[in-house]
This record gives C-alpha cells, structure tokens and sequence, in this order.
C-alpha cells in the first residue's frame, strides 16, 4: 500500500506532539498509539508528486488507541476505516503538543491541501456522469 508512514515518521509526529494524543491530549506515556493520516492515504495518487505529502509527518497524528480510550476509532466515526468519514485537521487540537499556534498554521496548510483533493474527485466524479 502506497503512502505508509515510516516507523521514523511516526516516532517524529509522536515527539512533536510531547507525546500527547494529537485528538484527546491525553499523555502517551506508554508509547502505544497509531499513526493517524489526516487526508487519507487511500485519496493518494502516486502519479503526483503533491501526493507525496500523505506519507510526511505533516500528515501524520499520533492518537492513542488504549482500550478504555481510542481516539483512533473514534476519528474513524466508530472504526469505520474503509468508508467512514474522517476528521479534519483542526480536530486535532494537540498536533503541536501545547502549541495554538503551531497547530493553527500546520491546520491551515493541510486544509488547504484537503479541500483540492476533495475537489479534484468531485470533479472526476461529476465528468463521470454523477450528480
Ligand atoms: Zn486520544
């Protein structure tokens, strides 16, 4: 499957984060979480070079995945991974750990990023003959 994060990527993320769940703010201190992609890997086109962002720490989130709490699920609306919706960025209040500041500028960015793929498939789809 294209767009993996690396071990590297996540351990990277997990660190930006202070080790903090980037959704709850819950401390990780057992360093058991997921790495989360906020645009979808499966919106990827490996053809583009754009889509190389998928596989960056900027589109990676830790999130824990405990059993009493696991935002992972949760952001999948109840662990619909396939086709459930996704959160967007700005849900991901602890991106930066404690920083408002880092995470606002990181959630501009990638949202602008999401909103053109999200309009590249509409597009596709409406040239398809949807709606
Ligand atoms: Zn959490």
């Amino acid at each position: 499957m294209a767009f993996e994060f690396t071990q590297k990527i996540r351990q990277e993320a997990f660190e930006r984060q202070s080790r903090r769940c980037a959704f709850c703010g819950d401390h990780m201190a057992t360093g058991r979480f997921f790495g989360h992609h906020v645009i979808p890997k499966q919106l990827g086109n490996p053809a583009l070079a754009r889509d190389d962002l998928l596989a960056t720490v900027e589109n990676c989130v830790a999130l824990c995945t405990d059993d009493e709490r696991n935002c992972h699920s949760h952001v999948h609306a109840g662990a619909n991974y396939r086709t459930g919706t996704v959160a967007m960025p700005e849900a991901f209040k602890f991106s930066h750990g404690g920083s408002r500041v880092l995470h606002q500028a990181w959630q501009a960015k990638l949202s602008i990023i999401f909103n053109q793929i999200f309009d590249e498939i509409g597009e596709r789809y409406r040239r398809s003959g949807g709606a």
